[in-house]
């Protein structure tokens, strides 16, 4: 694990080297701007680093990143909502064409779904937004019988991924898109464990290997 002191050592390197390296890059993006084709939505966990598992530079991925990834469904009021803003930005400005919701094993949001959390001030909003999962569990419950807990919340992190797809559509810039045939949404699930991104495929209801998709 890194310690701040490391951090710093890293942001020199990045000077010294990529910097140097990726110096036309950099530049044109600032010069005409980024323009990403794909909104990825992910987990802020630490394990979960969306550039480095799909291979992505500068100006490639707009990146959402919250607990849980999950998305809150479309609500139009005056409170702060920070995943939809972002939402918003990415297909109403940036005009991007693919939104993934990726999903990832090991979730300590979707594990959390699981226990209790204390009624206490410090973790109001924590408490708050894991609701958001609380219909994946259920629909584990009610739909699959399974044989041990950790194969419980495994599952609950992929059911999640296609109830957060279903969110997506709630947001009337997104569900344009689609039905425009601008906007594509795409469910995946990345195995800490092994490295593999599976796939939703809307046809069979099933997570596959995402090389296989290609
Ligand atoms: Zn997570």
């Amino acid at each position: 694990m890194k310690k701040l002191q490391q951090l710093i050592q890293g942001h020199q390197e990045f000077q010294k080297l990529h910097h140097k390296q990726f110096a036309f890059e950099f530049d044109e993006l600032v010069k005409k701007g980024q323009s990403p084709e794909i909104l990825f939505i992910g987990c802020s966990d630490s394990r979960v680093v969306p550039d480095l598992i799909t291979g992505s530079k500068p100006g490639d991925l707009f990146i959402i990143r919250n607990v849980g990834n999950f998305v809150p469904p479309f609500r139009e009021d005056n409170d702060f909502h920070g995943t939809a803003a972002g939402i918003e930005y990415a297909v109403s400005v940036l005009g991007i064409k693919h939104i993934i919701v990726c999903g990832h094993s090991h979730c300590g949001a979707c594990e959390s779904l699981y226990h209790e959390i204390p009624e206490k001030k410090e973790l109001v909003h924590v408490k708050k937004w894991l609701e958001l999962g609380n219909i994946s569990k259920s629909f584990v419950e009610e739909n699959f019988k399974t044989e041990t807990k950790t194969e419980k919340i495994r599952l609950t992190e992929q059911v999640s991924v296609v109830f957060q797809l279903e969110n997506l559509l709630t947001y009337p810039a997104v569900a344009k898109g689609i039905e425009d045939g601008t906007i594509t949404i795409h469910g995946w699930y990345y195995d800490l464990q092994t490295g593999v991104i599976k796939h939703f495929d809307t046809d069979t209801f099933e997570f596959k290997d995402l090389i296989s998709q290609k």
